[in-house]
């Protein structure tokens, strides 16, 4: 009976959790300056990210990370838009993946800093500048809490927080936490951005890259590679699970214009020559 009435009072705690998790979290951004309702905490999101990359791993047969100078370069170039711009605010732990599909153009964020490109948008890229716009806008989708307000609205943040919480304070997470944690993934690897979130994320990005020293260009020429590579009508992957409003190319065309009205300065760089280096000849 004793056992019976903890197990209830366990219950019970974790349904109020949830509760007070739903109607109580109301976070500042210190970023974009939005309140936001959002079930999961910062540290709670990196819990979850840090717990989701072996999932993600498992979808693409483990083929990620497989070449450690690549990897690093990938991260050389995140940390520094991270670390040079006001994206340091919030203090993720970032890592930047990248998963061997040589068919699937695609580049997507998990909560709390865990983000991904896959070597066919990779390969298609040919600046650093490009590079530092892909994983710029991914950083925006992360500071942005766009992930965890779509698990929230799914109603699945409470159960998350939960399974988070108790996965790291024991350190293991047991079976039901785990199948919460991959149901997670699910819903990010299979998420659409809605329009805000996308423009929010590249007005972020651009901003981010800027400030890291790339030319924002670079952002641009990353939604005309896409765009041209659309086949057979086929969007890549990249635009369907980061929907394309059409005018996006004019919206940072303006952007740029109205933070550089006289001009790119000469000082923000394309870094072709790195990125040939660190990558291309690798892919020869
Ligand atoms: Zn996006």
């Amino acid at each position: 009976v004793l056992q019976l009435l903890i197990r209830l009072g366990i219950g019970l705690l974790f349904t109020l959790f949830g509760l007070i998790n739903y109607y109580g979290n109301v976070a500042d951004n210190p970023i974009t300056g939005e309140r936001q309702r959002v079930q999961l905490s910062v540290q709670q999101e990196i819990a979850l990210g840090r717990q989701s990359v072996d999932d993600v791993a498992r979808q693409y047969n483990n083929r990620i990370d497989l070449d450690p100078p690549i990897t690093q370069y990938i991260n050389r170039v995140g940390q520094r838009v991270v670390t040079q711009s006001k994206a340091r605010k919030i203090p993720y732990p970032y890592q930047f993946h990248l998963i061997y599909d040589p068919r699937t153009i695609n580049a997507f964020a998990l909560p709390g800093g865990q983000i991904f490109i896959t070597t066919a948008l990779l390969g298609r890229l040919n600046s650093e500048a490009q590079l530092a716009g892909v994983l710029g806008h991914e950083v925006g989708h992360v500071v942005g809490r766009h992930g965890s307000e779509h698990l929230a609205k799914q109603q699945l943040g409470g159960a998350l927080a939960n399974a988070v919480g108790i996965a790291t304070s024991d350190g293991y997470g047991g079976g039901r936490q785990a199948q919460v944690v991959a149901q997670a993934v699910n819903q990010m690897l299979s998420l659409k951005y809605g329009r805000n979130d996308e423009l929010e994320s590249d007005r972020l990005g651009l901003a981010f890259m800027t400030e890291a020293g790339y030319d924002p260009r670079g952002l641009v020429q990353l939604m005309q590679i896409l765009d041209s590579s659309r086949s057979g009508g086929e969007p890549p992957e990249f635009l369907s699970t980061h929907p394309n409003p059409g005018n996006r190319v004019v919206k940072l065309k303006e952007l740029i214009t109205q933070n550089f009205p006289n001009g790119i300065p000469p000082r923000l760089e394309q870094g072709k020559q790195s990125f040939t280096q660190n990558v291309l000849v690798r892919f020869q």
